[in-house]
Order: C-alpha cells, then structure tokens, then sequence
C-alpha cells in the first residue's frame, strides 16, 4: 500500500477513535453510522455513500444509513438481489455492472463472525470519473469498517440493555407500587412500544375483566384458531409463528404469574419472517411481570370479596342471633340476598311437618305469592326432596316444554339435624347470571341462617301455644284480659260478651262428653265466622266462652251477640242454645275490667234466670257487691 493508502487508513482510524471516545453514550446507533458514514465520505472524499444491513430477523437487505445525497439506489433488495449485486462487484472491484447501482463504483462489504450482514456502496465521483483505489487499501478499510461496526454494534448493545433494563425497572417499580392490574399492564405496554415502535401489542387474558381501559386487550378464546396462543397459554412457553405470506412474525410469551398462567402477550413483528430471537427474554420478562400483575390484582379482587362475603355472614348471622321476629328476620335475609347477589327474586319455601303441604315464608318476594310461581317452587321441591342437595342452573328450562321466564337458578335446602326443613329459591331472569362464588356463598348463609329460621319459627309457634285454646283455637282467657285491660287504656269504648252454653250437662249426659266437645268446638266456630280480626274471642273455661269489641258502641255489641245466639241455635248440630251477658264501658264513665266482667256475668245469670237462649245487658246502674 501507498503513502496515500497510509495516510487515508490513519485518518480513518483515528476519526474513529473520535467517535467512540466522545459520542459513544449519547449517540443512537444511527448516529453513530451517520458519523461513521460522515468520516469515510471525507477521507475518501466520495460524493455519496450508503450502509446496507441485514438484520438477523429479516431477510432483506435495508439502507441503514446514507448521506444526504444517496437518492441513487434502492431502499431495500431481497437476498437474490444481494448475490446478484455481490456477483457484479466482485466483491469490491470498482466497476459496476447492476443497473441499480451503476453510479456507485465500490461495494465494500463488511465482516461479521457469521458472514457479511452489511456492506458500503460508495459513490466516488459525479462526473463519471471515477477515482481508483488499490485492492490493498480497500481490503483495510473492509477490516476496518468491519471491526468499527462490531465495535458500535456492541457498544449500542450495552447501551441499549441498559436502558431496557432501566425499562424493566420502571415497570417492576409500577407493580410493586400500584394494585392496579391495568396500570402494570399499560407500563408494560408503553415499555414495549417504546422499545419496538415498529411492533404491534396485544394482551390476550383468560379471565372476564372488566377494567380495560384503552388497553389493547382481547379475549384469549379456548375455542380459538390461534393455535399458536393457546400453545403457549397452555404450556407456559414462548411461541412464535411465522408467516411469510403476510409477510409478519409473531411472538406470543404467556403471562405468567407464581400460580398459573392468565394470558398470553402477542407481540407482532411486521415485514418480518423470523421473530428477532435477541428480544425474546426481554419480553419474556416483561410478560411474567405482566402475569405477576394479573395474579396480584386477582388475588387482590379476590381477598376483598372473601372480606366482603365473610361480612355478610357475619353480619346476617349477627341479626339472625338478635332475637329478630321472623317476618322481619325473613325480610332481612331476603333483602340482603337481593342487593348482595343481585337477584330478582327470593322465595323461601317450608316443608309443613304433618302433611305434604308448603307454605311460603313472609320476606319471599311477591311473586312467590303468585300462580307463576307454584311451576317454579313444586319442580324444585321435587328436586331437592330427591337429591337433598343445592341445585345451580344457569340457563333453566321446564321439562316439559313450557318456557321458563327465569334462567339462573339457585335452589338451596333448608336442613336441620338432617332434616329436610325447606328450600330457599334465588332466581334471575338472564342466563348464567349468577357467579359460582355466588352460589357457594349462598349455601353458607342459608346454612348459617336455617337454625335461627327455625328456632324463630318453633318461638313463635309457641308463643301462639301459649294464647291459644287448644280445643277451640280461640284465645285463652289470659290473652283476652290482657287485652281488655289494654283497650280500656288506649280505646274511647268497647263490648264485653259472656256466653255460656244452655243445658250443658244434659248434652253431655245425653251424647258424651266427646260430643259435648265437638259442640264447643261448633259453638267456637261460629264465633270466629261472626266476630273482626280485630275482635277477640276467647274461652273462658269449660263451656264458656267470651268475646271482646273493642271500639263496638253497645248497640253493635247487642246485635253482634244476638247474631250469635240465632246462629248457634241454628247450625249447632247436636242443637244446643247459648246465653249471652253483655256489658259495656266508654271513656266518660269510670269503670275497671274487673266491674265490666261482674256486669257481664250477672246479665248472664240474667239470661239463665228469664228462659236462657238471649242476650241481657247489664248497664252500670248495677253496682257490685
Ligand atoms: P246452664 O244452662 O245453667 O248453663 O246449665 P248447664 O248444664 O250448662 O250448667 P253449667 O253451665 O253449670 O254446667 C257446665 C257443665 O259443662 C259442667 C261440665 O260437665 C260441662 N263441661 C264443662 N267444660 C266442659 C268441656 O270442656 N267439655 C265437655 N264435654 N263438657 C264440659
Ligand atoms: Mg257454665
Ligand atoms: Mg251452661
């Protein structure tokens, strides 16, 4: 080689030097081509020059770089097209025989450990003069391009890692920083498109989520055609797929968490046939912190509705043991399963001990209380007598035929010590509309709640035992002093009957004492027919019976009485009469229980004394001794 030749290759040498001592870690990787490109154009003092490259993922030859004026040759070539051009030059012979390049008069290609992956077509001069150089000098610069380009490509290699590492940095910061699963899964996604601007992004999750923001998430679809997806949902490892007729490569790295995988990342790569391998841990990484982020916010979702529905328990179970009455204890029950569940409707059906009869509890919703729902409640009371268990049915038909308004069903047994008490009924009209935590929630509170029902239900029937006649099923005579002696102080009047039936004893001679039974009982009835709800009916003892009117001026009170008396003396069979004392008090006289009962009894008397089967009234000119 010349002294020229020299001089030219320590110039070279040096400039580069330059570059890389002072740019280095400011310069992108085009820019420093750009100077590199800059530096060999002034030595050489060449009019133009352009860097071709392959990259490993593609299999076409790209301008990298070119100074300002490289308008001459193509922007990209095939790899025929580049054995073609390699062919024509002969390496770096300065003649030029593809018609693309036949202004460019050296082709330099450059060394890499696997081959050429780039080369230099350098313009020399525009006027068609083209400067020769020897094969010696050129054969350096080859060696030197190609160990400056190694040396760039390795320093960009560092800087870059660096700064994707710093990357990772930010979004592992992200996720240890926010609950917030969409705002991980968008720092992820920032992270890639800034890295990849080229790439397109999707998420592809396995779970229903609801916050989706303008993420670009899509439904990871079992059924799908996306083989490739589902490969590596199911497998947990990356997957690529090629295509060379849409000319793109795809990579799909599942998002994998500690306990499982909830998605798959989709990266595509367009105008590319093979998937850039170097990048494939690095969105590995960033996909797992993307599982990470998923698991953590379901996990997350999850605490907090085990919170919430341990609440609800906790809470209903709180009331129930509060000595609630059980219509409000139903009412409670009910409302809670409608808001917490939102269901649409809410029955709760009782087995009756004695028969096969069933009884829909107060707080069911009141369409439990219309024809519509005896469909509904006989189909699954023969169900659950069957199976004696929960049933859940997200889309419920009939079986026979006829179509059913509401599609999600939970049927639930109501049990205790075994026993098949009754059933709960949660329904809505849309299908699958209930969750399965739902319905599992549902049986623990039913479960919890069945003993407080029926243990209110037993109070209650007991508390009825208790003011209750159990012949007669009027009231007993302790519940209608309480009575009276409460209206005396709230009401402004009231009318107080006492009856007692006439001859007695000789029914009972006559037809037996269980006959004679049967008779109160006829008497009784005729009763209940006659009087109010608001009434009270009563038996006083043995064959006597009393009714009080509370608010009943006397003269209603008399004729309610002789109702009575023409009543039984025509229905009761074995016919019998009855004779009934009335008395009466208002608020402008003063009076006591204990004088409105005397006045009664002695109208009674009365009544026994002048012929029996009538009502006498004894006002209060009758004093008691
Ligand atoms: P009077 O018309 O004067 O009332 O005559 P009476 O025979 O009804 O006489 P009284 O009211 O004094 O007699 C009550 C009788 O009714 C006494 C008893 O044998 C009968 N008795 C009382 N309680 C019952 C009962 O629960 N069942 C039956 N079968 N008989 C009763
Ligand atoms: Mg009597
Ligand atoms: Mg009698």
């Amino acid at each position: 080689m010349d002294m020229l030749g020299h001089q030219i290759i320590l110039k070279i040498k040096s400039r580069f030097f330059d570059i890389v001592d002072t740019n280095s870690h400011n310069l992108s990787y085009i820019q420093l081509l750009d100077e590199m490109l800059g530096t060999i154009k002034n030595v050489l003092h060449a009019k133009d020059i352009a860097l071709y490259s392959c990259k490993e993922w593609d299999d076409h030859w790209r301008i990298e770089v070119a100074t300002d004026s490289s308008y001459f040759c193509p922007n990209v070539l095939n790899s025929l097209e580049f054995r073609q051009l390699l062919m024509s030059h002969k390496i770096h012979r300065q003649s030029c025989e593809t018609e693309a390049f036949n202004k460019y008069d050296i082709l330099l290609p450059l060394k890499h450990k696997d081959g050429i992956n780039s080369f230099f077509v350098i313009r020399t001069n525009d006027t068609g003069q083209k400067i020769s150089y020897s094969d010696s000098l050129l054969e350096i610069l080859i060696e030197e391009c190609s160990l400056f380009l190694d040396k760039i490509q390795s320093l960009v290699k560092i800087v870059t890692e660096e700064r994707k590492y710093k990357l990772l940095f930010r979004v592992t910061e992200k996720f240890h920083s926010s609950m917030k699963m969409e705002d991980v899964l968008g720092e992820v996604i920032y992270t890639l498109q800034e890295l990849y601007p080229t790439f397109s992004y999707y998420l592809l999750l396995s779970h229903d989520n609801n916050s989706r923001g303008d993420l670009p998430i899509k439904d990871l679809e079992y059924d799908s055609e996306n083989i490739a997806a589902l490969e590596a949902y199911v497998t947990g490892q990356v997957q690529f797929e090629n295509s060379r007729e849409e000319r793109q490569s795809v990579l799909y790295a599942p998002l994998k968490g500690k306990q499982g995988v909830y998605g798959v990342l989709q990266v595509i790569a367009p105008n590319t046939v093979n998937f850039p391998k170097s990048e494939k841990e690095f969105i590995t990484l960033l996909a797992n912190t993307a599982g990470s982020a998923v698991e953590n916010a379901q996990l997350y979702q999850q605490s907090k509705k085990l919170v919430s529905d341990l609440q609800l328990i906790n809470e209903t179970t709180h009331r129930l043991n509060s000595n609630l009455r059980l219509t409000e204890m139903m009412r409670y029950i009910s409302e809670r399963i409608s808001s917490s569940f939102h269901a649409e409707e809410v029955g709760f059906i009782l087995f009756s001990s004695e028969s096969n009869a069933m009884s829909v509890l107060v707080g069911s919703t009141n369409f439990f209380h219309t024809k519509d729902a005896e469909a509904y409640v006989q189909h699954f009371k023969e169900k659950i007598k069957l199976e004696k268990d929960s049933l859940f049915i997200g889309d419920f038909e009939f079986p026979q035929q006829k179509s059913a308004k509401y599609k999600s069903i939970m049927a639930i047994p109501m049990m205790q010590t075994g026993l098949l008490k009754g059933f709960s009924l949660v329904m809505h009209p849309s299908p699958y509309h209930f969750s399965f935590e739902t319905f599992k929630l549902l049986q623990s509170l039913i479960h919890h709640s069945t003993l407080a029902l029926t243990n209110s239900m037993l109070r209650e029937e007991l508390e009825k035992l208790v003011i209750t006649d159990h012949l007669t099923k009027l009231y007993s005579r302790n519940f209608l002093d309480e009575k009276v002696q409460c209206s005396i102080k709230t009401d402004q009047e009231g009318t107080f009957i006492l009856i007692d039936i006439d001859n007695f004893k000789a029914v009972n001679d006559t037809y037996g004492h269980q006959i004679g039974d049967e008779i109160i009982i006829q008497v009784a009835n005729i009763i209940i027919e006659n009087i109010r709800g608001s009434d009270i009916g009563s038996r006083w003892g043995g064959e006597e019976l009393a009714v009080y009117l509370p608010k009943v001026p006397l003269q209603l009170g008399i004729s309610i009485a002789e109702r009575l008396v023409a009543k039984v003396r025509a229905k009761t069979n074995p016919f019998v009469t009855i004779s009934c004392g009335v008395s009466y008090w208002n608020k402008e006289i003063k009076d006591d229980y204990h004088s409105i009962f005397k006045r009664a009894d002695k109208a009674l008397y009365v009544a026994k004394e002048t012929g029996k089967d009538r009502v006498v009234v004894q006002t209060m000119d009758f004093v008691s001794e």
